[in-house]
């Protein structure tokens, strides 16, 4: 297509992608890889997927979504296995259901070469321009309106504006608008949001300082190194080589270099009780603990004001120095974040052994922002609202370049999806961290920034991070999202897994069978020569499946209990206070969220067992009396 006709504004996109943080940059690919013709538009290409925090990928049960992810024809996971510096699998000494792979990566490669591959992308346009408004048409998004003066058109409108909606930043009592530091603040969005009845909420989060790596004395620290084996987050093992970079077919030259080479170390060091004396002799300056700030914080990434608040027991607290990259000298102190006042951020350094002489490079802050709570959209992440509206990433309260990911993935599939007409993507509880972060987020919403853990996934033993690609290929492959080369080495793949497990079952070794054997003895028992030689990947999910079997078997009949429920819709035009007995509480809450299944009113807080039941009841007989609404 010309590239003329691109910008005119009577082109119609199928999809808008609004925001290139890493829930817009998946959304974006996702949308376009399926075939649609999207639009990425972004405040400011130069920083596209930027790493506002941390600069690592992955960590507990983040790592489990990134694999997920890759499973689902995502680009995170490749993205970090090439720009990654560091390796680490967490929970190594746990069982596999909860071991995650984490990744410290090079941020700025990290950054390039995600644009780079969004450029590459046939059927994707990116675009610089900072979107001002929506454009809505009988209750539908019909395009919207940017900094340019110039509207776009597009079926579906994804927004992925992470915490920019009215981004405010505060260092004590210094503030300045943006969604991060050197950033703008998306001011005018919000409003457009709010006049479709959408409503906003306030959430805030945190950064520590950065660090020149000159001024750091590491001789005070403890090294800590990358895995000698790197688990990596793509599966490697199916893909195509040339499918390795997706679009490695232009043969441009990429940034990126062989998964796991060259690693480099973190340093682990502490605060101390001078830390802790500064701290709390200045906490009354603290933005986050003088009231300053509205939003509320991630209880699970907490400020160092919070840490010798909440723990005051504790005489000190663990940090690590995180280098930003292989080409510069800056470190990130994880462990760090505050948004006490610059003077004091200094003091605070110095007080560490290790920076006794540090220079920061940025000073640490914290962020507000709007955010729109979640229970406002489907499972499908479209507004219940505002038809062909999509949220996606932090904007649903969530915290995390995992999460935000994770939702923008299935934002862009499903954009597409209703674009040409197609049924959505849903992923469920029991196949998936990503079904569990959408599910919680739709069905309980939240009111602090949600970030996921093992603990929330009440099927983890079946989400182990090596699974990910058999759990989720039939849904790769009914969404076309995968090579179908690819899908075939995974079903290959998920033969030969079961093929072994039988085998291992049934086949004797000294008078029991070889699986009694891992069971007994684990990792070191006795295996047949052939399954040695078996790829990893298809090992350690035998070895898994024999060793967990009992307990797997149990899950599965579990999930097949619950499907029956999760299989039952709610007429979308029942009416439940009129439902005998069921108490007014719960059947506001059921009007508010509007579950579009039982299984999903069950797992909503404050509906309960008895609620359930009586609801049954009434669709049971909606249904017998033939009422339209059933
Ligand atoms: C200060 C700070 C501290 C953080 N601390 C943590 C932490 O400790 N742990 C953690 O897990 N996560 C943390 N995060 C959150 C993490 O950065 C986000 O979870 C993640 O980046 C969310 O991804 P996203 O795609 O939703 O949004 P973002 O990554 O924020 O991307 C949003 C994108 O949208 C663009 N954009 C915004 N508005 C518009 C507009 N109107 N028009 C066009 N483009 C627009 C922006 O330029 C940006 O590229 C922190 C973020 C910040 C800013």
């Amino acid at each position: 297509m010309p590239h003329k006709t691109l910008y005119t504004n009577d082109k119609q996109f199928d999809v808008i992608v609004c925001g290139a943080g890493h829930a817009g940059v998946e959304a974006a690919l996702a949308a376009s890889r399926i075939g649609a013709s999207t639009l990425l538009l972004t405040g400011n290409i130069d920083t596209v997927a930027q790493m506002s925090c941390n600069p690592a990928i992955g960590g507990q049960a983040k790592g489990q979504i990134v694999r997920e992810i890759d499973a689902l024809g995502g680009e995170m996971a490749i993205n970090t296995d090439v720009t990654g510096i560091q390796f680490r699998l967490l929970n190594e000494s746990k069982g596999p259901a909860v071991q995650s792979p984490r990744a410290q990566c090079d941020k700025k490669a990290y950054q390039f070469r995600l644009k780079h591959t969004l450029e590459l992308q046939p059927k994707l346009t990116l675009f610089q321009a900072t979107v001002t408004g929506l454009i809505y048409r009988d209750g539908a998004v019909i395009g919207c309106r940017t900094n340019l003066d110039i509207e776009f058109k597009g079926r579906s409108v994804v927004v992925t504006t992470g915490t920019f909606l009215r981004g405010l930043m505060h260092i004590g009592q210094n503030k300045n608008e943006g969604g991060r530091l050197g950033d703008f603040s998306s001011k005018t969005l919000s409003a457009s949001l709010m006049e479709t009845g959408m409503e906003l909420g306030r959430l805030k989060t945190g950064t520590p300082p950065r660090i020149l790596g000159r001024s750091i004395d590491f001789g005070k620290m403890q090294e800590q190194k990358g895995d000698a084996h790197p688990t990596l987050f793509a599966f490697h093992d199916t893909r195509d080589p040339e499918d390795l970079f997706h679009v490695e077919q232009s043969g441009e030259r990429r940034l990126g270099w062989a998964p796991g080479t060259e690693q480099v170390s973190c340093w682990m060091t502490h605060t101390t009780e001078t830390t802790a004396e500064i701290v709390r002799a200045n906490l009354h300056k603290s933005a986050m603990y003088s009231g300053e700030i509205a939003g509320v914080g991630p209880r699970y990434c907490p400020s160092i004001e919070d840490k010798f608040v909440r723990f005051a027991d504790k005489p000190r607290h663990l940090l690590f120095l995180e280098p930003e990259g292989r080409s510069t000298n800056e470190y990130y102190v994880n462990g760090l974040s505050t948004s006490l006042p610059f003077d004091v951020q200094l003091d605070m350094v110095h007080s560490i052994p290790g920076l006794e002489n540090a220079a920061l490079l940025r000073p640490a802050y914290a962020v507000e922002y709007d955010f729109a709570p979640p229970t406002q959209l489907y499972p499908s992440l479209e507004s219940k609202r505002i038809e062909n509206l999509f949220l996606a990433g932090q904007i649903n309260g969530t915290s995390g370049y995992e999460e935000a990911a994770g939702q923008g993935l299935v934002a862009g599939i499903n954009a597409a999806n209703k674009a040409r007409g197609a049924a959505p993507i849903v992923l469920g509880r029991h196949e998936s961290y990503i079904g569990v972060l959408i599910d919680d987020l739709v069905t309980k919403g939240t009111d602090e920034p949600y970030r996921m853990f093992t603990s929330r996934a009440e099927h983890r033993l079946l989400l182990n991070h090596g699974s990910a690609e058999l759990r989720l290929a039939h849904h790769a492959a009914t969404h076309k999202l995968i090579a179908a080369s690819r899908l075939e080495r995974i079903a290959d793949k998920a033969s030969r897994i079961d093929e072994w497990v039988q085998f291992l079952e049934a086949n004797r070794y000294q008078g029991i069978s070889w699986a009694a054997h891992v069971r007994k003895t684990g990792e070191g028992s006795p295996l047949p020569e052939d399954f040695i030689r078996e790829t990893p990947q298809v090992r350690h999910e035998v070895m898994y499946r024999v060793a967990y079997q009992g307990y797997l078997e149990r899950e599965l009949r579990q999930v097949e209990r619950l499907r029956n429920v999760e299989k039952i819709r709610i007429p979308s035009g029942i009416d439940y206070l009129a439902i005998p007995g069921l108490r007014r509480e719960s059947a506001m809450k059921l009007s508010h969220i509007k579950p579009l299944t039982l299984g999903q009113a069950s797992r909503m807080s404050g509906v309960n067992p008895t609620d359930i039941s009586l609801l049954m009841v009434a669709i049971e007989a909606g249904r017998r009396e033939g009422d339209p609404a059933a």
